[in-house]
């Protein structure tokens, strides 16, 4: 699925949606589905409701949009995972970075993708055990290392929700990660707000750094690569909250950083020599992972409701717009703007002096 964005040139961000089921909550306010998903990959979104709707499609008011996949609200983690996530995996192996970023509303169902439940775990507990499997299989003397950061940014502070000051050594085994990140996750900062209880108002970002020595003909190589994993704060308009209070600074933070990425989604669309990565925090510490020569992901996050009409029709607008950036390979001319990736201590060097400013 992912095969043309593993291609070195001219390639894309890949975009994907998930809807999740109707919640008890949506039920009982006697919401109706707004959005049909057909064939895995055409969403159809409108404002009205029935299956006989749907039926008589053509003469129903709404939009239709075609994403690379787009998942039905049955969808497995695995399969969301596979689909969406693998290939740029396997990109990072090979030492490419990759990134992956969920963007949606707030219940809209990031934070399940990304981490998921115990029972069911997320593209984050779901690629580390991948790169695990995979840099043992490759490693040609059975040394690899794998390290973990996982970064809160919220109003504009940036925060380490797992061991400050340092990435964290990893050691293998599923559980513990998962219970690791749902620790970090439990850290991260929540508010409740007038438009939902436990809203998230903050981006969590788990950055995964793999090295491992191979055998490429009669020499060892080593491979680094980055893996990013992006839960974004919810995208809803901070004035749909509370504007008088404390919380509406929040909301322009969170949409200072989330304004921030969507000025930078735009100057790549348009090709545009200048991205505006130091407009937040955010986007500074995505500055290697957004275009240039790294391999890019998003998930939209969907709720069925026509509760929540605007905000779904905000969230597939912006993910139509994102099929549209190039991450172009590396060219003389070019290097200020698509910068290599980071190396790691330039890595923990600017999440340090960001969380200094
Ligand atoms: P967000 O992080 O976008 O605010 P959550 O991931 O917390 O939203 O999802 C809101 C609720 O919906 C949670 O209770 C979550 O378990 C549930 N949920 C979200 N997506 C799914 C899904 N695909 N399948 C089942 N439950 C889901
Ligand atoms: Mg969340």
């Amino acid at each position: 699925m992912g095969a043309a964005n593993a291609d070195a040139t001219g390639s894309r961000i890949m975009v994907f949606v998930r809807l999740r089921p109707m919640s008890r909550k949506e039920k009982e306010a006697g919401s109706k589905t707004c959005v049909k998903i057909v064939n895995k990959k055409d969403v159809y979104l409108t404002e009205l409701a029935s299956e006989n709707d749907y039926l008589r499609l053509k003469r129903v008011r709404g939009r239709h949009f075609c994403f690379d996949a787009s998942f039905p609200d049955s969808t497995a983690q695995a399969e969301v995972y596979s689909t969406s996530t693998a290939d740029l995996v396997e990109g990072v192996l090979q030492g490419r970075n990759g990134t992956v970023f969920c963007y949606g509303a707030t219940g809209a169902g990031k934070t399940y993708t990304m981490l998921g439940t115990m029972d069911n775990p997320g593209v984050m507990v779901l690629a580390i055990k991948d790169l695990f499997l995979k840099v043992r299989q490759r490693s040609y003397d059975g040394s690899h290392s794998i390290q973990l950061s996982y970064l809160e940014v919220y109003n504009e502070t940036v925060r380490d929700l797992l061991s400050p000051g340092r990435p964290l050594l990893l050691r293998e085994d599923k559980q513990q990660v998962m219970k690791l990140l749902q620790q970090g996750n439990q850290n991260r900062t929540t508010e409740p707000t007038r438009v939902n209880e436990t809203s998230s108002r903050s981006h969590a970002i788990l950055q995964v750094v793999v090295e491992y020595r191979y055998m490429d003909g009669t020499s060892v190589v080593t491979r680094v690569g980055k893996l990013s994993l992006i839960d974004l704060a919810g995208s809803e308009r901070a004035i749909a909250t509370d504007q008088r209070s404390q919380r509406s600074l929040e909301g322009a933070n969170i949409n200072r950083s989330l304004l921030a990425l969507s000025s930078c989604i735009n100057a790549l669309v348009e090709g545009k020599r200048h991205v505006p990565y130091r407009n937040s925090k955010l986007t500074q510490l995505l500055k290697d992972s957004l275009g240039g020569s790294c391999n890019t992901v998003m998930i939209a996050n969907i709720s069925p409701s026509n509760l929540s009409f605007g905000e779904t029709q905000n969230t597939l607008h912006w993910a139509d717009r994102a099929k549209e950036i190039k991450t172009k390979p590396l060219t003389a001319g070019n290097e200020e703007v698509f910068k290599a990736p980071d190396s790691d201590t330039d890595q923990a060097k600017l999440v340090l002096e960001l969380q200094k400013e």
